[in-house]
């Protein structure tokens, strides 16, 4: 590949596609920058930079997956990945290189440190770390639809397993993700009597 090549990728962000370097760092437009925040878009670099987003990326590249990202300050959690129509589900099973629409919805502003909190080590410590997590954890449900798998996905040992690695590659493998839910809300909770 050319140093210079960019990889146009089928990531759908502030409505236009997230154009990669060649290492894989994102290269936003200036109307990307205007119309999403600085915490989605620095998550995005940070997980995209881990070995396991760049292989989630490059398999929806290589499989004709095309993902919408929103975002929306009234999603209760800091992301989700809607499970898409049985449609989908089963042409990802049969014909695994067609092309395929998913979507996932952050909300860049949930995640606050409570004042006069630290976070722990392995937990997170800015609005850009709880967006970094949450392109992990929702594009890993992507992949497995992708796969034609229908929730539900947390229970799953090979799901487990794919988050760990990569939270721990992010510098936060203490992050769970169990129940949707609860994968916004204990990130909250676990401040909670460990301030100063
Ligand atoms: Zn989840």
């Amino acid at each position: 590949m050319p140093v210079h090549a960019l990889i146009v990728s089928a990531l759908l962000l502030g409505g236009r596609p997230v154009r990669f370097d060649s290492a894989l760092r994102p290269q936003f437009t200036v109307e990307q920058i205007q119309n999403t925040s600085d915490a989605t878009r620095i998550g995005l670099a940070k997980w995209a930079a881990t070995p396991h987003g760049r292989k989630l990326i490059e398999f929806f590249q290589a499989t004709g997956c095309e993902i919408t990202v929103i975002e929306d300050d009234a999603e209760r959690g800091i992301g989700r990945a809607p499970e898409p129509g049985i449609a989908t589900l089963v042409a990802a099973s049969t014909h695994p290189s067609g092309r395929k629409r998913f979507e996932i919805i952050l909300n860049p502003t949930y995640y606050r440190l409570p004042k006069d909190m630290r976070p722990l080590a392995g937990q997170l410590a800015s609005p850009a770390d709880a967006m970094a997590i949450a392109w992990a954890g929702e594009m890993l449900h992507i992949y497995f639809y992708a796969h034609g798998i229908s929730l539900p996905h947390h229970a799953r040992a090979d799901f487990q397993d794919e988050w760990q690695a990569v939270a721990a590659e992010l510098g936060m493998g203490t992050v769970p993700h169990d129940d949707d839910d609860e994968f916004a809300h204990s990130v909250i909770v676990r401040y909670v009597g460990y301030g100063r």
